[in-house]
């Protein structure tokens, strides 16, 4: 099944597919304790889910590199996978994928014996399980999570502590558990119960493990509990469960070909060897220990170069993703800018134009829009030339920019010597107020424009501005309408002046313009 997938979508190009088929291939091999398919498998699937923006996926294929590298003995590439996994969860707000990841991280912490670590971040999973009560598997995660913190409290030699956690598992977690969850469970209490000097109870953990016991466990993730077990037995001198468990423990340990397993064992081996005093046995083991020794050293090698060209792969996809999101930044800011004045444009004014208007709905808070227009600026050109008309264009656009710099207002070059500006959260009189200022500004420049028709003998503009509360069934359109109305009613009297209307629905006003709009203000510059 999986096959025909990434044979297909090989042959479709398609990223998705190729991801999918190789990150369900690499969980069965995972589960199949099948190290090596495991591995290649899981790298493969990384490049296609990185470039599609998988990051789910690739989150989890990361955690289950961390458990396998981990399980091979290489805690600093564990730590380098998980942290991986942990940036990604934490960058795509995934934490329904981070807890499981941070668990993995406080078991990583436990096993190289910084348990002030591992209970920050078996902490994080902890919260995350209680407030996910809902989920399938509640009590599996609360079992798990609670050993951890139990084995790291019982680490630091913090026995109040770890009891509560004991408590937690006997009284919300034991009852509901099935035999398998049960070994991880019973081998912590085994632990638990004789360090506090219960050997009732430990015996009874330990009767309770060994029914759990079988030889088809995922052994992967039973492995550091059964050796914690195992060296209990021996630390206590129970060489017959020992013995026992051993041999079925190693074959399982074998199959998987992870000679760091094998060679955890066979230390363990060899201290019993010692205890038992058969020398002989002992030899024999510590011959074999080494052969391992020389083959963990070709692994890791192999280990170090798979890593290093996921790094690779990794630094130069997200390379190319900085540069196309740059790219992609500078076209867009193209898009919207107007080269002349390095103001937005019309299109930017769209968008943000919907924006200002759907927050004005959601919050009841008044927005205002402004058409400004250069009064006469055709006999400016005509007789100042087109590269003054330009600067004019220019010196208008930084005395908006002035006006913008204290105050929440948004501005864009409409076209030609048009300007829009939209302001949001003021009442219609600190418009009008606002929109003064404005006209003062640009009248301090004191441009002259001898073929003006008004009657100033300097460069002026005329302004339309139209206020209002947004509702259900309007848009920034029409507010933009109006507004041009206005401006339009400015332009056929006398230019030069401002004139801010609304609705007749909110205030009452001076001039009805006969298209519904109440003329609230206006200024006459002339
Ligand atoms: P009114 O007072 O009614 O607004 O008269 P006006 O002459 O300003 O209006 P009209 O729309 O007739 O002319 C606008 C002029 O603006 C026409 C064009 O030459 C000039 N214009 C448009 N874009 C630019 C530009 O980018 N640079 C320059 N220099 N002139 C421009
Ligand atoms: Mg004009």
């Amino acid at each position: 099944m999986c096959d025909k997938l990434e044979e297909y979508g090989t042959a479709q190009n398609d990223d998705a597919l190729i991801g999918y088929a190789c990150f369900v291939r690499g969980e069965l091999y995972y589960h199949r304790n099948d190290v090596v398919g495991f591995y290649r498998e899981m790298l493969k699937c990384m490049e296609p889910f990185e470039h599609i923006g998988e990051w789910g996926y690739l989150a989890m294929a990361d955690n289950m590199l961390g458990i396998m590298s981990l399980n091979r003995g290489n805690a600093p590439f564990a730590l380098d996978y998980y942290y991986r996994a942990e940036s990604i969860c934490k960058q795509y707000s995934l934490p329904d994928i981070e807890w499981v990841v941070q668990m993995n991280m406080g078991a990583l912490f436990l096993s190289v014996g910084s348990p002030d670590e591992a209970i920050k971040h078996y902490d994080i999973a902890y919260r995350y399980i209680l407030d996910h009560k809902e989920m399938p598997s509640f009590r599996q995660s609360l079992t798990a999570v609670a050993v951890g913190l139990g084995r790291s409290y019982m680490q630091k030699d913090d026995m109040t502590t770890a009891s509560r956690y004991e408590a937690i598992i006997e009284v919300q977690c034991t009852p509901y558990l099935t035999k398998d969850e049960e070994i991880n469970v019973y081998c912590f209490l085994a632990r638990y119960y004789s360090e506090k000097n219960a050997p009732d109870e430990k015996n009874h953990a330990i009767r309770k493990v060994i029914g759990a016991f079988s030889p088809n466990l995922a052994i992967m993730d039973f492995f550091d509990d059964l050796y914690d077990f195992l060296s209990l037995l021996l630390e206590t001198g129970d060489y017959t469960t020992f013995s026992s468990l051993l041999a079925p423990i190693n074959a399982m340990a074998e199959k998987t070909a992870i000679k760091h397993m094998e060679q955890r064992l066979l230390d363990l081996l060899l201290q019993f060897y010692s205890c038992i005093g058969d020398m002989d046995s002992y030899k024999k083991a510590a011959v074999k220990f080494y052969e391992n020794e020389q083959i963990m050293v070709h692994e890791n090698d192999l280990m170090i170069k798979s890593m290093i060209k996921l790094r690779q792969s990794f630094y130069r996809l997200s390379e190319e993703n900085s540069l196309i999101y740059a790219e992609s930044r500078s076209f867009e800011k193209k898009s919207e800018t107007d080269p002349l004045t390095g103001m937005y444009n019309r299109f930017r004014l769209n968008r943000y134009g919907d924006v200002a208007f759907r927050r004005g709905l959601k919050n009841h808070t008044g927005i205002a829009v402004e058409i400004l227009d250069i009064d006469f600026f055709k006999e400016y050109n005509d007789n100042y030339g087109h590269q003054a008309g330009d600067r004019v264009i220019q010196y208008i656009a930084d005395c908006i920019r002035k006006l913008q710099k204290d105050h929440n207002i948004f501005a864009a070059r409409y076209g030609g010597d048009e300007f829009v500006l939209i302001y949001e959260n003021y009442t219609e009189q600190e418009v009008f107020a606002l929109a003064k200022e404005l006209k003062q500004i640009i009248n301090k420049g004191h441009i002259v424009h001898e073929y003006s028709r008004t009657s100033s003998k300097f460069v002026t503009i005329s302004q339309g501005v139209y206020w209002g509360i947004p509702e259900e069934d309007g848009s920034v359109w029409h507010f933009l309408h109006e507004a041009d109305g206005l401006l339009y009613k400015v332009k056929t009297k006398t230019r030069n002046s401002i004139m801010v209307g609304h609705l007749p629905i909110y205030t009452n006003g001076r001039t009805d313009n006969s298209e519904g709009v109440l003329v609230t203000e206006m200024e006459d510059g002339n």
